[in-house]
């Protein structure tokens, strides 16, 4: 997933960032609220982490102002602990959920995973089945013939990504936008490296089971197991 994340207290934000990573998710980071207003009218997230107290326009002002804008991406508010009220107003300006500081990072993963299957439910079975090759999206594990392949994070990313879009052709623009972060250089063929590696870990016959749709992007089709 292409990550948002709002947070002015730079160790914590350095350290939520490398989390969210390690979790193969792509994290555009930013420290202030009308910064946060403009990555999000310019990228279509897959969700926003949100500090409330932010310099320059709140957590609050951020979030009414994108969801006034129309944008339904989920929100999850940071607030302090024992802040009821701030909660409160957090919910009521649009956010899906929030998380008291200081938190345990598993309690963000898991938060995150929650509102991702609440929000996309359709996009984000817990199981993706593409033939021979499923994927646990939960444990980000992805198996061939029942055996475990070796994926890092990115590649699995990629992969999920490619297989949750299984049979429609993915753009290299899509594919940037929801696996890779602000850091993607446009210019660069990153994403076709990711896919050979892909190619070099899966396919076991002479067809791909990522195949190139020329100038379009790429393609997943159910994923034949080798012949007998
Ligand atoms: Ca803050």
């Amino acid at each position: 997933m292409r990550l948002l994340l709002v947070e002015d207290e730079q160790s914590a934000a350095r350290m939520i960032a490398k989390g969210l990573r390690e979790h193969g998710h792509a994290v555009d980071a930013v420290a202030d609220g009308d910064a946060a207003i403009r990555q999000a009218s310019a990228i279509a997230y897959d969700l926003i982490v949100l500090d409330l107290l932010l310099p320059v326009k709140s957590g609050l002002d951020v979030c009414r102002e994108i969801r006034a804008a129309g944008n339904a991406v989920p929100v999850l508010m940071l607030t302090a602990r024992d802040a009821v009220n701030d909660r409160i107003a957090g919910l009521d300006a649009g956010a899906d959920d929030y998380l008291t500081k200081p938190f345990h990072l598993d309690e963000l993963f898991a938060r995150i995973r929650a509102l991702a299957r609440r929000r996309m439910l359709p996009l984000l079975p817990e199981h993706i089945d593409c033939g021979a090759l499923t994927l646990d999206t939960r444990t980000h594990e992805a198996r061939l013939d029942g055996q475990l392949l070796e994926l890092t994070a990115r590649e699995y990313a990629l992969l999920e990504y490619l297989c949750r879009k299984q049979g429609t052709v993915v753009s290299r623009d899509e594919i940037a936008e929801h696996v890779w972060d602000g850091r993607y250089d446009p210019c660069s063929n990153v994403i076709d490296v990711y896919v050979q590696r892909l190619r070099r870990k899966i396919d076991r016959g002479a067809t791909s089971f990522i195949r190139t749709r020329r100038g379009a992007g790429y393609q997943v089709i159910g994923f034949q197991a080798e012949p007998e």
